[in-house]
């Protein structure tokens, strides 16, 4: 009884703080592990206290909005996190008149509940689900939202729900410039709804996604398929993707299906829900208390966790940029163990409200290591992080550029590692057996700092390192050597440009196909390739007009370095057309403009004569103009023919 009280008490308080306050401090997968453990309790006990949150659906309407009485009663949903449970729930229903029950499979998006009536065609208020039976009208919020009907086709009274949500890339970009981050994309919808101020509503760019209709006037419905078919007739949003599965093995398919499909969804997802899809097989289950037995939801493993924050330490990337690292508690999420977690600057930190120790919430991320949303508790002995002055590893004076703090040290350490490590890599100079470790001792042993450096290294040197035997120098230099010949994308990506990455490599290469009129570009020449903001042009701009990274990339070139733009035959364009080059063309290379012109269907001939069908004509053309003029031959400059290949 005290763990069943204290088991209570707890989760009440947690419920409170997530759906009345809208910040939780503990994430779902804690809040779901106590109440996993209450509801043994409760089974085994038979004993079930007035106050249990088993007994109830969300949380009461908080004061200051008017209250709306739903039609038909809202409920939760049960859930399942195995197959077995899954297998039992289905057991249940198919001792049913169902017999192989008909499923549907949806998406279960993590947002808030939200339902919208309708009058004699037009939309006429908005609730949220509240204690099921009451919500909190938020019908001047709602308004605000663009993404749902105001008038519809049908004419009866309706009540159609749908869970509200804000997209992933939303919250980001709300959070670029909003002082105090929202941690979390299922908060920040409650937040912005059940706000008395719908310009909070819709400053979050909240949108809605429908998946049932609730009540409707004829009872036409009888079926969740025809119910998603209504709403989308009608100019609802609903998510595309429900299944229909026959029998629970087709179900546990569909699960499988949306558990990886989810992670690409810009939506956050917590799990499935599997409903029968006859209405007349749900009211013969009926429901308990709390949630309907013809629905389940499958729950997945939690993409945000919660955990300790014991130290904050600062990491030197390639370009001498510091970026704060969280490091954590052990913690499981996903099924892979987190150890720390990134933070993006020392502004983050403070948007974040992170000191240390404290509690953050971690979400998983795309990239290798995830990131920590925010503070959700402080203790007594936390402590505000300080804005380092000098690099952690060599003491350098910071420089503060932007948003960023940088150790302007070309040796420092760290960063030779990280520099020579990307320039490395597979997908840049592709050097094989080339590790952080093996940066780090030639660092040391050789002071080898510059990608130059690299192909400077002699056998004799590389033998004295720690675990260089004769076949693994000879392996290495070969590779360093063949390196000489990669494609010009790889080698952009290579120079390790702050924000240029293998995508931004690619445009790069594709649009100036090769080194120098990248080295010369403009700010405009550079806003024009796909998707490089201003914040990357500046970056790359800033990188070449930096005198010692030209020295360093003439350095390269001088020791044979000489990356080439991979032309594949584009095209048909040229195809019949037989170009002479002659003079100094001021942005490509002959060679260059010969492969643009064969991989558009071209052919390129050393002399003029009848057959020549174009010249190509750069600065100080010479006897060839000539007689191109006199043949009559149609004779462009370089201008003209990027006219012709872009066009
Ligand atoms: P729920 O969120 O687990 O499931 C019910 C809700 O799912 C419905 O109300 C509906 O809004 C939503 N849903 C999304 N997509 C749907 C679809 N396609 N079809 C039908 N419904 C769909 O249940 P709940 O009662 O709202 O919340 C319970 C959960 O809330 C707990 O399991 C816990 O994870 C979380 N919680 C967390 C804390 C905390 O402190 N972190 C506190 C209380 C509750």
């Amino acid at each position: 009884m005290d763990r069943m009280r204290y088991l209570i008490d707890t989760l009440n308080r947690w419920s409170y703080e997530y759906y009345v306050l809208d910040d939780p401090t503990v994430s779902d997968g804690e809040y779901d592990k106590l109440y996993d453990e209450l509801r043994a309790l409760e089974a085994d006990s038979g004993v079930v206290l007035p106050d249990s949150p088993t007994l109830r659906v969300g949380g009461d309407p908080i004061e200051g909005f008017t209250k709306h009485k739903h039609i038909e009663r809202l409920y939760s949903l049960d859930k399942a996190v195995t197959e077995e449970e899954l297998k039992s729930f289905d057991e249940k229903i198919s001792r049913s008149s169902a017999g192989v029950p008909v499923y549907t499979v949806e998406y279960k998006f993590d947002g808030l509940t939200i339902c919208l009536t309708y009058e004699n065609g037009y939309f006429v208020g908005a609730a949220t689900r509240g204690n099921g039976e009451v919500g909190e009208d938020v019908t001047a919020q709602v308004r605000t939202i663009k993404t749902f009907p105001s008038a519809i086709s049908y004419k009866g009274k309706l009540e159609v729900k749908g869970e509200a949500v804000i997209r992933l890339s939303v919250l980001k970009k709300y959070n670029e410039t909003a002082t105090e981050v929202l941690k979390n994309a299922r908060n920040a919808v409650a937040g912005a709804i059940r706000n008395l101020d719908p310009k909070a509503t819709a400053a979050r760019n909240p949108e809605i996604l429908f998946y049932d209709v609730n009540y409707i006037e004829d009872g036409s419905i009888t079926s969740q398929r025809q119910a998603v078919d209504f709403l989308r007739k009608n100019g609802f949003k609903v998510f595309e993707k429900m299944r229909v599965c026959k029998g629970v093995d087709e179900v546990v398919d569909a699960i499988k299906e949306i558990e990886t499909e989810r992670l690409s969804l810009d939506v956050l997802t917590d799990g499935a829900v599997v409903k029968v899809d006859d209405y007349s097989v749900r009211e013969e289950l009926g429901s308990t208390e709390k949630f309907p037995r013809w629905a389940i939801a499958f729950k997945f493993s939690p993409e945000e966790v919660t955990t300790k924050l014991t130290n904050v330490v600062w990491q030197v990337g390639r370009t001498g940029k510091l970026t704060p690292l969280g490091i954590l508690e052990p913690v499981d999420l996903c099924g892979a163990t987190v150890k720390k977690a990134t933070l993006n600057n020392y502004g983050d930190i403070l948007k974040k409200k992170v000191s240390v120790p404290c509690r953050v919430l971690v979400r998983r991320s795309n990239e290798v290591i995830p990131e920590i949303l925010g503070a959700t508790e402080t203790f007594p002995d936390s402590k505000t992080v300080e804005k380092p002055d000098v690099c952690p590893y060599c003491g350098t004076k910071l420089k503060e550029t932007g948003a960023n703090l940088f150790c302007p040290n070309l040796t420092c350490r760290p960063r030779v590692i990280a520099k020579l490590s990307n320039y490395a890599s597979k997908d840049a100079m592709n050097i094989e057996g080339f590790s952080e470790m093996t940066a780090g001792a030639l660092f040391d042993v050789y002071g080898t700092a510059s990608y130059a450096d690299l192909y400077k290294l002699t056998k004799d040197q590389l033998l004295k390192l720690e675990g260089f035997k004769d076949k693994k120098a000879d392996n290495f230099l070969r590779s360093v050597d063949s390196s000489k010949h990669r494609p010009l994308d790889s080698f952009i990506y290579a120079l390790g440009i702050d924000g240029v990455g293998k995508r931004t490599a690619k445009d790069l290469a594709k649009k100036f196909r090769s080194l120098d009129p990248l080295m010369t570009a403009t700010y405009l020449d550079l806003m024009t390739v796909n998707e490089i903001g201003e914040v990357l042009t500046e970056n790359i701009v800033s990188y070449f007009s930096d005198q010692a990274n030209i020295n360093e990339i003439n350095e390269l070139l001088r020791l044979g370095v000489s990356p080439e733009f991979a032309f594949e035959k584009r095209g048909d364009k040229f195809s019949g057309e037989k170009f002479v080059l002659t003079g100094t063309l001021p942005t490509y290379k002959r060679s260059e403009a010969q492969k643009i012109i064969e991989s558009l269907g071209g052919e390129v001939m050393s002399s003029v004569s009848q057959k020549t069908t174009i010249v190509l004509a750069g600065e100080e053309a010479g006897s060839k103009l000539d007689k191109a003029r006199a043949l009559g031959i149609r004779i462009i400059d370089e201008n003209t023919f990027i006219q012709l290949i872009n066009d």
